[in-house]
């Protein structure tokens, strides 16, 4: 695990306008500072809205701040009559190291299949951006117990057409659904029960290298109270953080676990 950097991402979702975006990144970057945050030893990346990126790419860059940053979805299309979509090129000219696919308010309310997840990915890859695959199951598919083989299919058809080396280099995010914006966090041996399977997936399917480089992070309710215990698992190399991505301490607080 020593050579998988932990990373920590921050999704703010549908929050923050572009003047708020400048003040929340500022201050993350300060208490980070005064909390002697070691970017070697853990990335920390945040997630704005579209609109915010501009404005996040002038502060980082003007202040030299080691955050990275990145975007909350990108078109399978590359350019042309597509009234409202974001290209991959258009992320990349504006700096973005990350962009996040597949997550399960996209699956939900946008009816993303994991064929369309995949070709995101491939988009995001192509433009030099690393994509933050997500899956994850509901509570019913909890309840049937199931949720392994779920998960471990999802990643195969949100990877599918990705080369081992280009999975080495992904981020898979292990988001239980049950456990978005609830409250209702996953034990760490339930996160680490999928992260591990999701490994041994990605060992079977593509290469064993890229299982042992790939990062696999877990979302779901993470707050500074319960990071540290859902980072000691062997097979969880970070966080996607929602709600709490939102206020600067607590963030930093997350980032700061070890
Ligand atoms: C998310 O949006 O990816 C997420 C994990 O949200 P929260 O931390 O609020 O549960």
């Amino acid at each position: 695990q020593q050579q998988r950097v932990p990373l920590i991402a921050g999704n703010w979702k549908m929050n923050q306008n572009h003047q708020e975006a400048v003040v929340l990144v500022q201050k993350l970057s300060w208490v980070l500072q005064d909390k002697k945050h070691d970017y070697e030893r853990v990335e920390v990346t945040v997630v704005p809205p579209f609109t915010d990126l501009r404005s996040v790419q002038t502060i980082v860059d003007g202040d030299r701040m080691r955050i990275t940053y990145g975007a909350q979805d990108v078109s399978v299309h590359d350019a042309g009559a597509y009234t409202g979509e974001i290209s991959a090129s258009m992320l990349a000219k504006l700096g973005c190291s990350y962009v996040v696919v597949g997550h399960s308010e996209r699956r939900e309310y946008h009816g993303e299949d994991d064929a369309l997840v995949a070709a995101k990915a491939l988009k995001a890859i192509d433009a030099g951006m690393t994509p933050i695959v997500c899956v994850g199951e509901g509570l019913d598919i909890r309840n049937e117990g199931t949720h392994v083989a779920h998960c471990t299919q999802q990643v195969e058809g949100s990877l599918a057409g990705l080369s081992p080396d280009q999975v080495a280099e992904a981020v898979i995010a292990y988001e239980p659904v049950w456990a978005i914006g609830t409250g209702e966090v996953a034990t760490p041996e339930d996160a680490q029960e999928v992260c591990e399977a999701i490994r041994a997936q990605v060992a079977k399917t593509w290469s064993s290298q890229a299982a042992e480089r790939v990062r696999i992070l877990y979302g779901g309710s993470v707050k500074a109270a319960n990071a540290a215990a859902i980072m000691a698992q062997p097979d969880v190399d970070g966080a996607l953080v929602g709600g709490a991505s939102l206020q600067a301490e607590e963030f930093a607080a997350i980032c700061r676990f070890y």
